[in-house]
């Protein structure tokens, strides 16, 4: 794996009961003296959660279903969610709870409707027939590209034709792809993550599909997702690896985050959660956690805004809403 390790250094400061992380983040951080509670609460609003997972999950058990995630981001205000699962469609179950969310707005049991949509993942199967079926019912928002157990898309350099037969029928129908780390599946056989991903990425903007990579800083340093972002594919700005979580990365460098925001700009980057686990905060608690925490790094408003309700929304093929002010979080390079 590509990933550059966290300097000694900085290990040693996150990892000691040392009193001096809190000063010296705060130091670094000066925004994180200015917020408030609820800050987060209006970058929810209109906010679209592009990698939702709930139970029941074929991998492992999720704290909530689809249902109860779905009415949480409801009432936060949210537009759209959009549920991941490793082996299966998630499509079906789309179509059953907007029936149940659309229910209870007629009946006034909730105020704000919500979209909800499901994905496809290439666990079984990587061709177009894999989701041609799945288009009529309008509620397949996402192809899950490498999922955990998934069939090769890649064989050394070369994308498999049928591969590029599916990206194509997704750029066609405003699909967007979630590309996962190559190590998610063993049938890669250890393939070196950025040497398996970087030809789809080739592929996609060749082919001009939209895509999003699938928590990169887990696999990638900030040059290489740099290289893996060109025009139409987004680094998913996930809460894990953002955030630490108990049962997949107990450590996070914060200094990470920021570092890939800085360069290649909140234009290219999308926030999702990704969460769900019994060891992890709930999706909404995780939104809202990761909101403060871009906050408190300093990012403006407007910028997180650009990740969580425009980019979200050119990925799954939305209208997309015109902010207020444009989102001027710099590349550093600029
Ligand atoms: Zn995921």
């Amino acid at each position: 794996m590509a990933r550059k390790p966290i300097g000694h250094e900085r290990v040693a400061a996150m990892t000691g009961v040392n009193p001096n992380w809190l000063m010296r983040f705060v130091r670094d951080h000066p925004e994180v003296r200015k917020l408030t509670a609820g800050a987060e609460t209006p970058h929810l609003a209109g906010a679209i959660d592009v990698h939702v997972h709930a139970d029941p999950c074929s991998l492992i058990p999720r704290a909530q279903s689809y249902t109860e995630v779905a009415i949480e981001c409801a009432n936060a205000g949210m537009r759209a969610v959009v549920r991941k699962d490793h082996s299966y469609s998630t499509v079906g179950e789309a179509v059953a709870i907007q029936r149940h969310v659309d229910h209870l707005v007629e009946s006034g049991r909730l105020a704000n409707r919500i979209e909800v949509y499901g994905g496809i993942p290439t666990r079984f199967g990587r061709g177009p027939e894999l989701v041609r079926d799945a288009l009529r019912t309008g509620m397949l928002k996402e192809i899950w590209m490498n999922p955990v157990g998934g069939v090769p898309l890649v064989e050394s350099t070369r994308v498999y034709p049928e591969v590029l037969d599916l990206i194509k029928l997704a750029a066609e129908r405003g699909i967007g792809l979630n590309l996962g780390p190559p190590n998610h599946s063993l049938a890669y056989a250890g393939i070196d993550d950025y040497d398996g991903l970087a030809p789809l990425v080739d592929a996609v903007a060749k082919i001009g599909c939209v895509a999003c990579l699938d928590h990169p800083l887990s696999s990638y340093d900030v040059d290489e997702i740099d290289r893996l972002t060109p025009p139409g594919v987004y680094a998913g700005l996930f809460c894990f690896p953002s955030l630490p979580s108990i049962i997949k990365g107990p450590l996070a460098d914060p200094q990470e985050t920021l570092d890939l925001v800085r360069r290649i700009g909140a234009g290219r980057c999308i926030v999702a959660s990704d969460v769900g686990t019994m060891l992890e905060p709930s999706t909404m608690e995780s939104l809202r956690l990761m909101i403060r925490f871009l906050l408190g790094l300093g990012l403006p408003g407007p910028a997180v805004d650009q990740m969580l309700k425009v980019n979200p929304a050119k990925l799954i093929g939305l209208s997309t809403p015109s902010l207020a002010d444009e989102a001027s979080f710099p590349r550093a390079a600029e």
